[in-house]
């Protein structure tokens, strides 16, 4: 059969494409190999989320004396955990299920596989039935990158190294967990095993962690987990995994951590080998397909959109990805801005930022101004986060007056920044900012104290 539409991949990028397609009356085929909701939902976002969650209410509990709050004996259910989790993923897979029924949007489940480009359109191969498509959504995300390293192939075929999937599906907290990779993955892991009770070790081969973060917010970061008792070894390369050992190479020579599991969490890559892109020619580099502003390859009428094109590799940005494309297929006028793409660690304290950091902004050569604002100058802040530490962090442009860059380190950053993304989006002058009136006693009150500061 011939589609408008033929979307590889039915994760954030693909399954919202589908919908709105759909709902724009195109004739759409939606194709996924494996779950419905991509990692997003099934090993990514949700799961994690739902297990930083319950960390979360545990943690609550262990040190709620201090807010006149005792719990004697407080448990901490893993197995209830795994549970719920997959009680959200499957309540959320079959809502996205029916959203596609509802938009009339005809999903196989099978490995697609371009095969050639006709008069028809595009064909592409699914257990072993063609289908053809005028336009072509390649959505099929990204895979956790696996180094060559001595041992790491028997330590994944044993179970004792996992990789982002097998780890939400453990059944039991092992005693200890070294994670290699310090960025927002290894970091969110290694908060919710921390709080369930395992000895936690990340190593990462920079100065430091949760590179893209602000690097003064990463290091409260690692302080404040420090305390809660995660070992960090920084400046070191992981060189070999032997039995329930990982050795590790620093400044200070080699060592031998000794570990029940080990989580390999050093990156992601675009998911793209096998698919046959070089049969009807697209063009990739370093291993991604490169994509323009409207999600268009170098080929006409065949797009792509979400961790695949390897440029933001976040599940928000894949959804707005997968609406400019189809908008652009409508010939509706729409692009992608990169510019104030929020992002989120969901640790406890939350770290969320968009926009310039002062390293990004100082690269990039502009003239910028950076204020610091301790969250304890928010009334609500205090009050629920007893000796809070905590920081945020505004940068405007000198010359614009613009708001170009925040950050911050505090819950409630989570929601609070898709506020501020709109404001370096809308590019508001500082001024404009100046008059709008925040609710109080709101975490993000400290935001019109950060502006008042220029
Ligand atoms: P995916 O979700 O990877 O979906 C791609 C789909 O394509 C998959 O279902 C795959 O099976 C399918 N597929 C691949 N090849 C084929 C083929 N040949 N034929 C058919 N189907 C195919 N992002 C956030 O924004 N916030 C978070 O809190 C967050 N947390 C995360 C936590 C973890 C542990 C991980 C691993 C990721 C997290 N991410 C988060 C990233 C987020 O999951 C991705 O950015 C998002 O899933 C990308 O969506 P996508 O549609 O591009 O790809």
């Amino acid at each position: 059969m011939n589609y408008d539409l033929v979307i590889i991949g039915g994760g954030p990028a693909g399954y919202l494409a589908a919908e709105r397609a759909g709902h724009a009356g195109l004739c759409v085929l939606l194709i996924e190999k494996r779950y419905l909701g991509g990692v997003c939902l099934n090993e990514g976002c949700i799961p994690s989320k739902t297990f930083l969650h319950s960390a979360k209410i545990y943690d609550y509990a262990k040190h709620g004396a201090v807010y006149g709050v005792e719990v004697e004996h407080a448990v901490f259910h893993h197995k209830t955990v795994l549970a719920r989790k997959e009680k959200i993923v499957k309540t959320l897979t079959s809502g996205i299920r029916n959203q596609l029924t509802k938009s009339k949007i005809t999903v196989v489940e099978g490995k697609a596989e371009i095969l050639t480009k006709t008069e028809m359109g595009f064909s592409v191969r699914v257990n072993d039935i063609e289908y053809t498509g005028t336009h072509l959504l390649i959505a099929t995300g990204s895979v956790p990158i696996i180094p060559r390293l001595p041992g790491l192939e028997e330590g994944m075929a044993h179970g004792m190294v996992l990789t982002n999937r097998e780890i939400l599906d453990l059944p039991d907290i092992p005693a200890s967990l070294a994670i290699i990779g310090g960025g927002v993955i290894g970091l969110e892991m290694a908060s919710y095993f921390n709080s369930a009770g395992c000895q936690v070790t990340v190593i990462e081969m920079l100065d430091r962690i949760a590179s893209g973060v602000d690097r003064e917010i990463a290091e409260l970061l690692r302080k404040d987990y420090e305390k809660k008792g995660v070992r960090f070894k920084l400046l070191c390369k992981v060189t070999a995994i032997e039995e329930n050992t990982v050795i590790i190479e620093g400044d200070h020579g080699k060592e031998s951590i000794a570990v029940e599991k080990v989580l390999l969490s050093i990156g992601r890559k675009p998911a793209i080998d096998g698919l046959g892109l070089e049969r009807i020619g697209v063009y990739t580099e370093r291993g991604r397909i490169v994509t323009d502003d409207k999600g268009r390859t170098n080929i006409p009428q065949v797009y792509a959109a979400g961790d695949v094109n390897g440029r933001s590799m976040l599940a928000h940005t894949a959804y707005r990805e997968a609406e400019v494309c189809v908008n652009t297929m409508l010939g509706k006028a729409d692009r992608m801005r990169y510019h104030a793409i929020p992002m989120v660690l969901y640790t406890n304290p939350e770290v969320a930022g968009v926009g310039e950091t002062e390293d990004s902004a100082r690269e990039k050569g502009l003239d910028t101004e950076c204020v610091t604002i301790p969250m304890r100058f928010s009334g609500r802040y205090l009050a629920e986060n007893e000796g809070g530490g905590g920081i945020c962090k505004l940068i405007i442009d000198k010359r614009y007056r613009r708001l170009v860059g925040f950050h911050m380190v505090a819950n409630y950053a989570s929601e609070i920044i898709f506020g501020v993304g709109l404001m370096i989006e809308a590019e508001y002058r500082v001024d404009d900012l100046k008059e709008l009136v925040f609710p109080h006693p709101t975490v993000g009150e400290v935001i019109r104290d950060g502006l008042f500061q220029f």
